[in-house]
Parts: structure tokens; sequence; C-alpha cells
């Protein structure tokens, strides 16, 4: 069996103002929007995949993550800590050498070593090592290892701290041990069910195998069996805890999303039917399509709605609509309440995790291509046709498609989005994302 993957998860704590943004923009450089086709969520970025060297990772500014306004810095913090402490598998904790070591630092210091997470501790406005270097010692008095000091303006020191940060990945479980069970992330708004579905599926006639708690983290998932198969399914961390409120805040929500689709190769998005779908819903399906999983949206408290029988349809329409980005997701509607259509999710849950991992031979995959471009003339520019000479899967979780052609430029988003769907009408990988690579060969 494989070894699963999953990028880490770093996440920047610390005070107002010592640096947080300036750093997170620092290192995710331009790769801040990468899926420029999904509408919300890449302004207010608060997480970004940051790569050094060989090693790829999520990097969340918690400081985005502003509890209430009224709110001391203290209590600010320790919020953030918190959900860093939460959902990060190595924890950047950046201070200030121009304000000197306060007492907020200390305090949040001692919870962040309370935590026994790998802490990164990182002094910020370094901009002279001559100048600074004697009072970065000072914060060797918060007891949590070798400051590393930095200027994220000047971006000087960032090679140093970034090996410090890549060095914990292994032994904080980049790799899970070996699992072939899908994984299934519960993922929406507050409120909308997810709870209710969790414990909806953990009850009736199901067997439920065991709690197992994350040993790389605090998030507990739920082993389920249904008709002799098992599923994991990732609560968003703290799902079932009673520390909801902190979920009200967005960005909490989302930092939250982001942990859980990271570790699950299949999302199920809950939405609620009453209130309809939303911006905010978009915002969160985003965050699967963007890490290229499969997904499935199901529309919960379809008990609690007056239909008829156009309802569903009207229903669907409006989903498609608010989340055209994503026109693979397999839409279904459940009640959490009642248990409609609960088995059917596990018959979907199986159906786009199979595609989700499915592999085409090369020849039929050019056999399509072929076809595809004899009934429709690829564009040209300048008296340039694009040709294109030949397609090939190179990866699964999703299906990965490298095209190599003439010249990437008359490669137009339209003529790709072409050949996917007539990949998509023989195979039809529903549920699924599928990624195109454009090549040049001559
Ligand atoms: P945040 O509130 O922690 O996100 O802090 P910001 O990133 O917004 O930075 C606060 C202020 O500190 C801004 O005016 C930045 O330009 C400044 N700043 C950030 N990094 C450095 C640095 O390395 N050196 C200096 N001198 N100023 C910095
Ligand atoms: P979460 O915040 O997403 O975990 O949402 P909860 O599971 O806590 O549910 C929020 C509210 O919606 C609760 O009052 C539930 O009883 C209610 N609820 C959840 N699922 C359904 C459903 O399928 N039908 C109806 N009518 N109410 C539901």
């Amino acid at each position: 069996m494989a070894k699963r993957k999953r990028k880490p998860i770093v996440a920047v704590v610390g005070r107002p103002n010592v640096g947080k943004s300036t750093l997170f923009n620092a290192l995710a450089g331009q790769r801040i929007s990468i899926v420029q086709d999904t509408p919300g969520i890449t302004r207010d970025r608060i997480y970004a995949d940051v790569t050094w060297l060989d090693k790829v990772f999520t990097l969340i500014d918690t400081g985005g993550i502003e509890p209430d306004s009224r709110d001391v810095i203290l209590a600010q913090m320790r919020a953030q800590a918190e959900i860093a402490i939460e959902t990060a598998d190595v924890i950047l904790f950046l201070v200030d050498v121009k304000q000197g070591l306060v007492d907020s630092d200390a305090k949040v210091a001692d919870m962040l070593r309370r935590s026994r997470k790998p802490v990164v501790l990182v002094v910020n406005k370094v901009d002279s090592f001559e100048k600074y270097m004697t009072d970065v010692y000072e914060f060797y008095n918060l007891g949590i290892g070798d400051p590393h000091p930095i200027s994220a303006v000047n971006r000087l020191g960032l090679g140093d701290m970034l090996e410090d940060v890549v060095s914990h990945f292994q032994e904080s479980g980049e790799e899970e041990e070996e699992d072939e069970r899908p994984r299934v992330a519960i993922v929406g708004k507050p409120n909308v069910g997810k709870s209710s579905l969790i414990n909806k599926l953990l009850g009736e006639e199901r067997l439920i195998v065991s709690d197992i708690a994350g040993t790389t983290r605090d998030a507990v998932d739920t082993e389920i069996a249904y008709k002799g198969k098992e599923y994991v399914f990732i609560d968003t961390a703290g799902l079932r805890r009673k520390n909801k409120i902190k979920e009200e805040l967005e960005k909490y929500m989302i930092v939250r999303a982001v942990g859980a689709v990271e570790r699950a190769d299949i999302v199920v998005l809950v939405i609620d039917a009453v209130e309809g779908v939303s911006e905010q819903d978009a915002k969160i399906a985003g965050i699967a399509h963007e890490r290229g999983k499969a997904v499935i949206i199901a529309v919960n408290k379809w008990d609690a709605v007056e239909k008829d029988d156009r309802t569903i349809y009207q229903v669907t329409e409006k989903v498609r609509n608010v989340l055209s980005y994503m026109p693979y997701a397999e839409i279904i509607f459940i009640s959490a309440l009642t248990g409609q259509r609960l088995n059917k999710l596990f018959d979907l849950i199986d159906m786009v995790s199979e595609n989700h991992a499915m592999r085409v031979a090369t020849g039929v995959l050019n056999e399509i291509m072929t076809e595809a471009v004899a009934l429709q003339q690829p564009p040209a520019d300048k008296g340039k046709r694009l040709r294109l000479y030949y397609i090939t899967q190179v990866a699964v979780k999703p299906p990965t498609f490298v095209i190599f052609v003439n010249d990437k430029e008359l490669m137009h988003f339209s003529y790709t989005r072409y050949i996917e769907n007539q990949i998509r009408e023989t195979f039809g990988f529903r549920g699924t994302p599928l990624r195109f690579i454009i090549r040049e060969r001559n």
C-alpha cells in the first residue's frame, strides 16, 4: 500500500504589527492566487502554499483572524495560538525586535510550549544583524528554543528560518500511516448540520469502529463502516466540541476547513437548504476545488423545505450557479435529521473516490484527443495554428494530464476546457476536478 502524503500546515502566530502579513506575503509571493477562476477566495487570503527547496507546505496567517475588536491583544493572541495548536503541524511564533520582549509574548509562549507542537521562534525586523543581534538574545527567555533573526521586509534570514521549519515535518507526520480507506472531510458554514450529519452516520445500524485521536493533531477522526467497508470521516477540527462560537468567525472557519480538506481526498460540502447557497459556501468550496479534491455538495435539511416537483431542479440550478467553477461536483439532497438519502451518500462517496483515483491509458486518451481535434479545429493566431501532439495522464487525486503542444500561447483556456469535456464524455470522472498541464514540444 502506498503511504499517504499530505501537505504539512504551518501557522504564523504573533502580536499585531510584528510583521505577520509581511512575512506571509514574502513567503507566499505570487503563488497566492493560483486559481483565478475561484471567486471570493483569492481576496482576504489567509492561507497559501509555500515551496521551499523540495518541500511544500500550507502557510496560515492566524493574524488575519481577529476574534473581536473589543478584545484585548492577549485574548486575540490566545485565540490565534489555540487555532494554530489545533490545526498546524509547526507553529511559527513571530516577535518584534523593536518592541522587545513583552508580557503577552511570554504568556503565548507558555501556551505553545504546553501544546508540545513544534514551535519555531522568529524575531522580525532585524534589518541589520550587527545592530540588533544582542537584542535578539533576549528572546531566549521565552524558553521555546533558539530565536531566528529575520527581516521580513528585506527578506533576510528567511532561508535559515525555513530550514528549521521544514526540519520538523518528518517527525510531525508529513507521511501518515498506510491507509487506503476513503477519507472524507465534512465542511460547511456553522449551523448547516455538519455535526448532526456525523452523529446520524455514527448512529443507526452502522457499526462504530472507533474514535481514533489523530497522532499528530488534536482533531478526532471518526471511522464508520458501511456495508462492510470502512470510511474515515474528518471533522472540521472541534466539530463535536462545545466551542462552536469561534466557528462563527469566518476566517477561523476557513482555517479549520483548510485543515480538514488537506487531510481528505473527498470533501462533502454541507449546505443549508432552507437558507440557500451563499458566498460563504462558495469560499469553502473553493478550498476543495483549489486543492483538487473530489467534491460532493450535500444540500441538507431537505426535510424542512416546502417543495413541489420543480424545487429540486431550481435548487440545483442555484447551487450550480453560485459554484459555477466546479461543474463536476455531485449534488445530493439529504436530511441529517431523518436520515434521508444517507445510504446514497455512501454510494456517491464510493463513486467519486474511484473517479478521483482513476487512471486512463495513454492510447485511449490520444484517440479521444485526435477525434476532438478533428471535430473542432484548434484556434490559430497570426497565421499560426495550435497543434496538439500528445496527451498522457501523469497523476491521480486529482487526475492530472499533460498535453504537449507546439505553442502554449495558442492553447486557450476554452480549448483546454473543450478537451476536458471530451474526456469527461467518455470517462465521466464525476465528482472530481481534472487538471491539465500544457507543455511545448517542437
Ligand atoms: P502584522 O500585524 O503582524 O500582520 O504586521 P504587518 O505585516 O502588517 O507589519 C506591521 C508593520 O511592520 C508594517 O508597517 C511593516 O512594514 C513593518 N515591518 C514588517 N516587517 C518588517 C521588517 O522586517 N523590518 C521593519 N523595519 N519593519 C517591518
Ligand atoms: P453544524 O454547526 O454545521 O455542526 O450544525 P448542527 O449539526 O449543530 O445543526 C444546526 C441546527 O440545524 C441544529 O438545530 C440541528 O438540529 C438542525 N439540523 C441539522 N440537520 C438538519 C436537518 O436535516 N433537518 C432539519 N430540519 N434540521 C437540521
